[in-house]
């Protein structure tokens, strides 16, 4: 695995002990690492007649779901638009961290970082804006394993913070465990080696190592 918390200390413009501190280390590029944020199968949809206006009574806000451990975009299933929720309170920062694009706004190009093993916390960078955090959510796309950013926050106290123990530092530090807790609730055991592993990487019960060796499974 190759160290990237200089460089993931650098673009922060701070000092890699200082990552350490706020958010882990060492840091690795995520698989893919280009991938961009936001909602594909939404592409910008423009506030559409009839829209403005209208009163949405009993939207939660992001916070609120992620306090239930619901997906943030989880409405989007429910038939509710991101333009929709934008009229129903949420800002264009609630949409984004919540992995909706803001209508009228392309997607934003994100680069990742990962840290923990399995993977526990993504750190993403865009060419504008501030920091990002996130919960990794791992899939397979073919063979290669993949992590889709969940629950992303943007952080701006991470961006040239010089005092871990400084307010802003102290709120990366809550984000941070909020993100951890949220992960760690989807590692499991593997039944085999008794490894951590995300829930979504095992095959009867097993990491995809074990099920390759002792079940004979082909990925
Ligand atoms: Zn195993």
């Amino acid at each position: 695995m190759e160290d990237r918390t200089d460089e993931v200390a650098h673009r922060l413009g701070t000092d890699p002990r200082i990552v350490a501190v706020l958010v882990g280390a060492p840091w690795r590029r995520a698989p893919g690492s280009t991938e961009p944020v936001g909602d594909p199968s939404d592409p910008s949809a423009p506030d559409g007649p009839g829209i403005r206006g209208r009163v949405f009574v009993g939207v939660p806000s992001p916070s609120e779901l992620r306090a239930l451990d619901l997906p943030a975009d989880g409405l989007r299933h429910f038939g509710l638009t991101p333009a929709e929720l934008r009229a129903g309170g949420w800002t264009d920062a609630d949409l984004r961290s919540a992995g909706l694009t803001p209508p009228g706004a392309g997607p934003v190009t994100v680069e990742w970082f990962v840290a923990g093993e399995p993977a526990q916390l993504m750190l993403g960078f865009t060419a504008s804006g501030p920091p990002l955090l996130a919960r990794p959510e791992p899939w397979w796309d073919g063979h290669e394993q993949a992590l889709d950013p969940a629950d992303t926050e943007e952080i701006p106290g991470l961006a040239a913070c010089t005092d871990p123990e400084g307010e802003p530092g102290l709120q990366v530090q809550v984000v941070r465990d909020g993100l951890l807790r949220r992960a760690r609730r989807r590692l499991v055991h593997c039944t085999i080696c008794l490894g951590y592993v995300h829930r979504a990487d095992t095959t009867h019960g097993a990491c995809h190592d074990c099920a390759h060796r002792w079940l004979g499974v082909l990925y």
